[in-house]
């Protein structure tokens, strides 16, 4: 499906212009000539792309930007603002208002079709953080207005330029706009030693200029491409004029390009918004991480819980049977752990509990996976144990685990005295399940049918499943 663009403007001649040339390139062009419509357009088709007249009947691009991000779903659609050329004073209006772009429609074809390009892909890739629904639908991830348009502080900025007196101009013009950035300056043949470096800049900005254009395109490239360098920003400076330059530094992965050559503000302004498009970046992946964290992990204990224990098993069941190693699994379950309950009341039972949990934790050796498999009963993974040595250690260290809890009471916030509760394991090693069946359910019926043998054999003991051949 071609991506959808919507050119709002009053001009019918440059309406007509940008329909034949974004028709061109296969683009799904949709138009509106005042701001009610494009705002009605926009809700209804969801442009990835808004090209917009600085000014419209009903207001003026800044005021559709402000417009479009009142609405959740539309708030981050990329937009570019329509300008005359040369038009300084409207541009720097256009990028202070958090609008990507401002560019003359009589623009060089390549620069216009790079810059549409480069704002729908990057459109594309923070959309591929929302989890469904859009990123309003996510608690945390729907952000504050004020967000697209603060001015971040403190960034590491780092310069590259092809002569030492161009990074002494920059950085004076940079400071003068941006002063609350540490700017650090880089001449060309340093440039390559930015790679490895860590932790690497907040943002690069590179000149690009003959006689060193090729060489600083691939700098620029690598990068973007590099690990430690990746979630860099990266804005290229071309030469005034040179559109060649700057359409191919965005189409090699240049976040963003000034228009005329340098400019202090103009750069301090798309910085900001190359900043504040990096910090959104980073909060949606923590937020996303976090998430992913709570769904494998138990809030009371903080152990795994069963969604991450059953797969890690699984596959350390598979990489065991690949090289013949023996995995020790291992179910513990706390003893009487009702009578806790009865005696303490159920919230000193969740303080013991979780000490009990985090005692087990720490007592296990590193490569251990241990999840709270449900009440009061745990799950214990020791993967990639030799196989015959498999059944001895793990046999050792259940042993240890049931004699460091029952030897010493439990103590918890919110418990009057310490609490004693003993702990009964059923062991069993695998691989070593029965044909077609499910080889880490059949370990942990193995592993659950010595754990009854522990208990009905007295409790506060280890039980070991006969070894299957
Ligand atoms: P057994 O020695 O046979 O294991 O006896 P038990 O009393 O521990 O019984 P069982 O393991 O069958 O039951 C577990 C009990 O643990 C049931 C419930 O009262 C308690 N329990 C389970 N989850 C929680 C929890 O999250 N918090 C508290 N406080 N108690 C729990
Ligand atoms: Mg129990």
């Amino acid at each position: 499906m071609h991506a959808t663009i919507l050119i709002a403007d009053a001009d019918a001649t440059r309406r007509l212009m940008l329909e034949f040339q974004l028709g061109a390139a296969w683009y799904r062009v949709v138009m509106a000539t005042r701001m009610t419509d494009a705002m009605a357009m926009a809700r209804r088709l969801r442009p990835d792309l808004i090209l917009a007249a600085m000014t419209l009947p009903g207001g003026d691009a800044p005021d559709l930007r402000a417009r479009l991000r009142d609405d959740p779903a539309l708030a981050r659609v990329p937009m570019i603002a329509l300008t005359a050329q040369n038009d300084r004073a409207a541009r720097l209006r256009a990028l202070a208002a958090g609008i990507d772009d401002a560019l003359c429609p009589s623009v060089d074809d390549r620069l216009m079709q790079a810059r549409i390009r480069s704002l729908i892909r990057a459109g594309y890739s923070s959309e591929g953080l929302d989890l469904g629904g859009g990123a309003a639908a996510v608690a945390g991830l729907s952000e504050a207005a004020a967000s697209y348009t603060a001015r971040p502080s403190g960034a590491r900025v780092t310069l590259i330029t092809g002569t030492a007196d161009t990074a002494r101009s920059w950085h004076r013009a940079l400071a003068r706009h941006a002063p609350a950035h540490r700017i650090v300056c880089h001449t060309i043949d340093a440039g390559g030693r930015l790679l490895p470096q860590r932790p690497c800049a907040d943002a690069a900005v590179i000149e690009l200029s003959a006689p060193r254009a090729t060489g600083m395109l691939h700098l620029l490239a690598g990068l973007r491409a590099a690990g430690a360098t990746r979630d860099m920003a990266v804005i290229a400076v071309p030469p005034a004029g040179d559109a060649r330059l700057a359409a191919e530094a965005l189409d090699r992965g240049a976040h963003d390009v000034t228009a005329p050559g340098f400019d202090g503000a103009e750069l301090a302004l798309r910085l900001a918004a190359q900043l504040r498009r990096r910090a959104r970046a980073d909060r949606q992946r923590a937020t996303v991480q976090d998430g992913l964290r709570a769904a494998l992990h138990d809030p009371m204990t903080g152990l795994y819980n069963r969604r991450h224990a059953l797969p890690y098993l699984a596959g350390a069941l598979r990489a065991a049977a690949g090289r013949t190693e023996g995995v020790a699994v291992m179910l513990a379950d706390l003893d009487r752990f009702k009578r806790v309950n009865d005696h303490h009341g159920h919230p000193a039972g969740d303080a013991v509990l979780t000490a009990a949990a985090q005692r087990l934790r720490a007592a296990l050796p590193a490569g251990a996976m241990i999840a709270r498999y449900g009440g009061d009963e745990f799950l214990i993974v020791l993967p990639g144990t030799a196989r015959e040595a498999a059944a001895e250690a793990a046999a050792d260290l259940a042993a240890r685990l049931c004699r460091q809890l029952g030897e010493q009471p439990v103590r918890a916030p919110g418990l009057a005295a310490p609490v004693s509760v003993t702990l009964s394991i059923g062991l069993a090693i695998g691989p070593a399940a029965a044909p077609g069946d499910e080889p880490a359910e059949a370990l942990i019926r193995r592993a659950d049918r010595a754990l009854y043998a522990a208990k009905s054999a007295g409790r506060n003991r280890i039980a070991v499943a006969p070894a299957l051949v």
